[in-house]
């Protein structure tokens, strides 16, 4: 089995043009990634510019209310709000150890976006960002943090003017300028090696968690719980129970529910498609993808839960808009933690667990803060005029 095959999922599904530059990709990341240096370096800025470790939280109320121990992984309390500084800390330190001065990436709502330029501002790295017209128009705010970070914000204007355009004149960019530039990919997607890099870069969600579940409990936790867009702060948690007694369980966004043309749930109801450069589930073409959180809306997912489902390691399911509100809205009121809409999606799942009453002790992974969901929530929930 060629490195990147997860079971048959993942590989290196691109044109030619792009073979070479993955494959130069592939070797800096194994050349530099295990060395010492590095690894000490990424350490370092995990904890002085992160802000890690994060504590595990033990939510007390809900787990009164359902009658299971329910722990909260904390990566809403990362700079930046979320886990996605665990990964482009990493991709940032291998562009800088590998010589390429230059960082790409692309972003539909924004949060990637942001996420990369203040790792091209940390590591003194240029940094151009891709953007469909569309997502530049409506997310605003973002666009202001990234330039005021340093970044270049390059508006697509091509095909519909969205997330998919904007990967493509990415792609371009790099097979062009492979030898001075990194593309900063967001998730734990893409050919090889993105998805093992990135993996390995958010797994030290999981080791921090199972190091700190131990210590506060004496054990492991019976169940770990994360939500599932690409897959990557999902992986991260899991990575370090694979080989444990500890039930997997990931939480997709499953839409609007009742109408079950709209859903964001490539694991839960999928096929087996080629996307993006990867083998791994992919939605039905006539189905629309859609969640209330930007960050789950993807139709492709990373190909090692691809694998993880295929073999029964990981259960996943489609949480709707609706149920992830209602827990968006619970943690807040009962634990005060106001989670981001993606992390509402594994709270969900771990309440409809601890009412099911088959586990004890249960982990979720938060893997970021409400603030950036504020203007969904008011409307949802009519906060203006209570
Ligand atoms: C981006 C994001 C996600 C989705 O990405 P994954 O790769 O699936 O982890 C989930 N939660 C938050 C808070 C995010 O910002």
């Amino acid at each position: 089995m060629s490195q990147g095959e997860f079971e048959g999922y993942g590989g290196r599904y691109v044109p030619e043009p792009l073979q070479d530059p993955l494959e130069q990709l592939a070797n800096s990341y194994d050349e530099v990634s295990q060395t010492d240096e590095f690894q000490t370096e990424f350490r370092q800025l995990l904890e002085e510019y992160a802000g890690r470790p994060t504590p595990i939280t033990h939510a007390k109320t809900l787990s009164e209310r359902y009658g299971a121990d329910i722990y909260l992984k904390r990566e809403d309390l990362l700079h930046g709000g979320a886990h996605k500084i665990n990964n482009v800390l990493g991709q940032g330190l291998l562009a800088k150890k590998a010589g390429r001065p230059r960082l790409i990436a692309e972003t539909g709502a924004g949060q990637h976006g942001v996420a990369t330029s203040m790792i091209g501002a940390l590591l003194d790295l240029e940094t151009e960002i891709y953007m469909g017209r569309k997502d530049v128009e409506r997310q605003q705010m973002n666009v202001f943090r990234m330039r005021l970070l340093g970044a270049t914000v390059n508006e697509v204007t091509r095909g519909g003017e969205g997330l998919a355009d904007a990967v493509d004149a990415a792609l371009e960019d790099f097979a062009q300028n492979v030898d001075h530039t990194h593309y900063l990919v967001g998730s734990v997607v893409g050919p090889d090696p993105f998805p093992r890099m990135v993996r390995d870069f958010q797994s030290v969600i999981g080791e921090e968690a199972r190091e700190q579940f131990r210590a506060r409990t004496g054990g492991l936790p019976d169940a770990a719980v994360a939500c599932v867009g690409g897959g990557s702060n999902a992986i991260g948690l899991f990575h370090a129970f694979r080989d444990d007694d500890v039930a997997l369980y990931g939480a997709e966004g499953g839409g609007k529910g009742a109408d079950s043309s709209k859903h964001a749930a490539p694991l839960a109801s999928g096929e087996d498609e080629v996307i993006h450069g990867m083998k791994t589930r992919v939605i039905d073409e006539d189905v629309e993808v859609h969640s209330v959180s930007a960050g789950l809306d993807y139709p492709g997912v990373g190909p090692e839960h691809a694998m993880f489902r295929a073999v029964g390691r990981c259960e996943y399911t489609g949480i709707t808009d609706d149920e992830a509100l209602a827990a968006f809205r619970e943690l807040s009121e009962a634990e005060g933690i106001i989670p981001a809409l993606e992390s509402s999606h594994a709270v969900a799942r771990a309440i409809q667990l601890a009412e099911e009453g088959e586990h004890e002790t249960i982990l979720v992974n938060l893997s970021g803060r409400g603030d950036k969901d504020m203007e969904t929530a008011a409307e949802k929930f009519d906060l203006a005029s209570q």
